[in-house]
Formats: structure tokens, sequence, C-alpha cells
């Protein structure tokens, strides 16, 4: 089932299965239900909640192995370390190399909140991971269907499964709560301890 987008070079059609439709994947040795891809989706949502901390823009990854192990876990910092690159994926991929001893994610799955960013995107293919289940479609900038699609270059070395909208209502929820929340501060001129909003995140 696809959709269409518009984007500034026109419309793209896009994949976009709901995991109910997409029904049980085979691991390797292993089978997956829908209901696991949401409990993980669950996981990354908690993580995302870090966000609310620093005012930073609540999206939240885990990385799972073979077996639906979590290996890695990363929410959005970029406010908190003044780091443009530290997004929840970025910092999800980092800690599973770290657990794992490997860059290599061969046979894992990143599963994060938002549609990743270019940048993002870019990880996650030089990762290896097999694939990605993402919550909410980013039309603005998303880069796994949306703007553009990277994991899925066949020019690239490396393709990666994509499973979207899991859980997309509670994350795009989430996101839309945050902005609003912003707005409302902005407007009113409330300073909110510890939050340092900006422009264009
Ligand atoms: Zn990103």
């Amino acid at each position: 089932m696809g959709r269409l987008l518009l984007s500034p070079r026109g419309p793209v059609k896009v994949q976009a299965p709901a995991p109910a439709q997409r029904g049980l994947f085979r691991y390797p040795g292993r089978v997956w239900s829908p209901q696991e891809y949401e409990a993980a989706m669950s996981r990354a949502l908690r993580y995302a909640h870090e966000c609310s901390r620093t005012g930073d823009v609540p999206v939240g990854a885990v990385v799972l192995d073979e077996d639906g192990q979590v290996i890695g876990r990363g929410w959005n910092r970029r406010e908190e370390l003044n780091d443009p690159t530290a997004h929840a994926e970025i910092l999800a991929l980092r800690s599973a190399g770290v657990a794992r001893g490997n860059w290599n994610l061969q046979g894992c799955t990143l599963v994060v909140t938002l549609e990743p960013c270019t940048m993002c995107a870019g990880a996650i293919v030089h990762s290896r991971v097999d694939r990605l289940v993402f919550g909410a479609w980013d039309p603005k900038a998303g880069a796994c269907g949306s703007l553009r699609d990277v994991v899925r270059d066949s020019r690239l070395n490396h393709q990666v499964e994509v499973i979207a909208g899991v859980l997309e209502d509670q994350a795009s929820i989430q996101l839309k709560g945050f902005f609003a929340q912003r707005r409302m501060s902005d407007s009113s001129g409330f300073f909110t301890p510890g939050a340092k909003w900006t422009r264009g995140s």
C-alpha cells in the first residue's frame, strides 16, 4: 500500500506498510510478531520522554539484537549536549556498537519514534542494521520515505527493511504535545527551567 507525498522534487511514492498488514517477520531462527515491534516502540517512547528534562524534541530509539534483546538506547540530546549530531538514533547505534564490541550491527533492528533524518539514515546504512522500525512520519525532514529514501537506495552498498507507522498515533501525540507546549511557553514568555528552546528543531 503506497501513499503520495509532496516534496520539492515532486510527488514521491513511498511504501507505508502497517505492522498488521506485514504480519509475522522471520528473523534467522526466530519469528517476530507486530506486538513485539509495538513493545519495542513503547520502550523508545519512554526514552523519548527523557527529553522533557532538557527541552529537546522528544525522540527516542532502541536497538534490538537478533533475539529481541535491547542492546542500545538513546534519546535526542542535541540541546543538552550542544551537539548537532546527538540525535536519538545516533546515540542508540553508538551504544549498541559499544555493547557488541563491533560497529557492524548486522542482524539488529533500530526502533525509533520518528522517521530518521538524512544524517541518521546515513548512519543506519553504515551500521548495517537489517531493519528500521519507526513510529511517526516526518514529511519535512524524513529520509526514509518522505523527502527521500536513503535506507532503501539500491545505489548504496546496504539496504534496510523499513516498517513504518508502529504506534504512529502515540509517537505523533508525543511530538505534537511538545510543540504545543513550546508555543504556549513562547507566547506567554514563561520560562521553563532547564529548557532551551531554539528555532528550527
Ligand atoms: Zn536524525
